[in-house]
């Protein structure tokens, strides 16, 4: 097997040569070429044995020696390196054509040499580009011409006087000429089907590089502006605290020095000011932490959940002992990541699945992990109001929210924040939950 394959890669290295590189037709047509070759070597050798012992036999020798030089004429054109591939196809096509018109002068048309004229036609008209198919018609009718007038003139040799008539002649040769004309005529016409197809996949192979290429380039130029977005995002929020500040406290200023003098309706208009003025702050808050999500550095560590979920319930004790609520892990795994961005991934997370539950409802919130082959897969599950299918996209915006501000308290900004975390960390988030019996958010991190 090996050998066989060895034999057949060292005629393509020599048939080929630089056309390896373009998968034209020009490339298959040489491939067919090499092809042709690699199989005819040995299909040669069974028509080289009964042509000698042919030739011994009837007493012609010429068609022995004809047949030796035309087999390692073959050879030649199969293994000599450096050699033009279009040279090879010429001396390949006159070899042919050589044994074809000895076998016709010693056998007349009983002898395979019209078999393989017809035979050299078809490989000519494969091989070569498609304005020569033409040729090898011109070609034969001056063969068939040629042996018509010496059967005319009698010159043809002895041992093949029963194959020549001049009638019987003209009607083979006459058929042979019409059959190559057809196949001049028609083969081509797949030959530049077969072109047209392989310049239509390379034209598309070379739209889509480029089409890539400007998709490379957009998505450059959108990671540059949100770069810039999220920058601004910072300074706006940076900047605007400190006016924020200065509104709140002369607000409360206000509030402290003229409750007495100011009627009911004035010390709502102050109320309504600074409820504002709060809610402004935790929106500027939120949009300073998600524009920091996108800037800041990883600080990998390892991680015990199980530790960060005791953490969790130590800072929010008020929050929990007040809603009644139920928070249950058990055997969490140790993941490594950020330690100030995994804190903030599960206030946002658990903090959530506290808030969204209905009036009377006792929140029990379930965190789990199960692991996958390269990933952890956590889970937060609540037993709360649930999300419609509809918005599961969409509440990872930034402002998007589902309720108004007098029914849950937020910014809409909690979850963007998350997205944000758990892709910094090159994992995914995503919920899964049925309204009215609770929401299960789903992260993956990397081991
Ligand atoms: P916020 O909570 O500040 O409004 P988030 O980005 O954290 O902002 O959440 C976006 C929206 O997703 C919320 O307004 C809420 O409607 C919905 N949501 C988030 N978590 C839950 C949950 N556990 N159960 C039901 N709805 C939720």
């Amino acid at each position: 097997m090996k050998l066989i394959h060895a034999y057949i890669n060292t005629i393509n290295r020599n048939c080929l040569g630089n056309s390896k590189m373009y998968r034209g037709l020009e490339f298959w047509q040489n491939l067919l070429f090499a092809r042709i070759l690699a199989i005819l070597l040995p299909l040669s050798l069974i028509s080289l044995i009964p042509g000698i012992i042919l030739s011994i036999k009837v007493g012609n020798h010429y068609i022995g020696y004809v047949d030796e030089f035309v087999f390692f004429g073959f050879i030649f054109i199969a293994f000599k390196k450096n050699m033009n591939i279009n040279i090879r196809k010429i001396i390949f096509v006159s070899l042919f054509y050589l044994i074809s018109t000895v076998l016709l002068y010693y056998l007349g048309s009983f002898g395979p040499g019209l078999l393989l004229i017809l035979g050299i036609s078809v490989i000519i008209i494969i091989i070569f580009p498609a304005h020569y198919a033409y040729t090898t018609v011109v070609i034969n009718l001056v063969i068939c011409l040629i042996f018509g007038l010496l059967i005319y003139l009698k010159l043809t040799p002895g041992i093949g006087i029963i194959g020549y008539n001049l009638a019987s002649w003209i009607a083979i040769s006459s058929n042979l000429i019409m059959l190559c004309a057809l196949l001049a005529a028609l083969l081509p016409t797949i030959l530049s089907g077969l072109q047209k197809t392989i310049q239509e996949q390379e034209s598309l192979k070379l739209e889509l590089r480029v089409e890539k290429r400007n998709l490379l380039n957009a998505l450059e130029g959108i990671k540059n502006k949100n770069h810039e977005l999220e920058q601004f995002a910072y300074m706006a929020s940076h900047d605007l605290q400190e006016p924020l500040r200065m509104v709140t406290s002369f607000l409360g200023m206000i509030e402290s020095s003229y409750a007495t003098k100011l009627d009911e309706k004035g010390l709502q208009y102050i109320h309504y000011a600074s409820d504002g003025a709060t809610r402004m702050k935790k929106i500027i808050e939120d949009l300073l932490e998600y524009s920091v999500a996108g800037n800041k550095e990883l600080n990998l560590q390892d991680i015990d959940l199980n530790q960060l979920m005791i953490d969790f319930v130590k800072t929010n004790r008020t929050l929990i002992e007040e809603k009644n609520s139920q928070l249950n892990w058990q055997n969490l795994p140790v993941i490594k990541a950020d330690p100030t961005f995994m804190l903030q991934l599960f206030q946002n997370l658990i903090g959530n699945a506290l808030k969204y539950q209905s009036n009377d409802a006792k929140p029990v919130v379930t965190v789990s992990a199960r692991e996958l082959k390269n990933y952890w897969e956590i889970s937060v599950a609540d037993n709360g109001i649930g999300i419609e299918k509809e918005y599961f996209e969409r509440i990872f915006a930034v402002f998007q929210r589902l309720h108004d501000k007098r029914t849950y308290k937020g910014t809409g900004i909690g979850l963007a924040i998350c997205k944000k975390i758990v892709e910094l960390h090159k994992g995914k988030i995503w919920v899964e939950s049925t309204p009215g019996q609770g929401s299960n958010f789903k992260f993956t991190i990397i081991k």
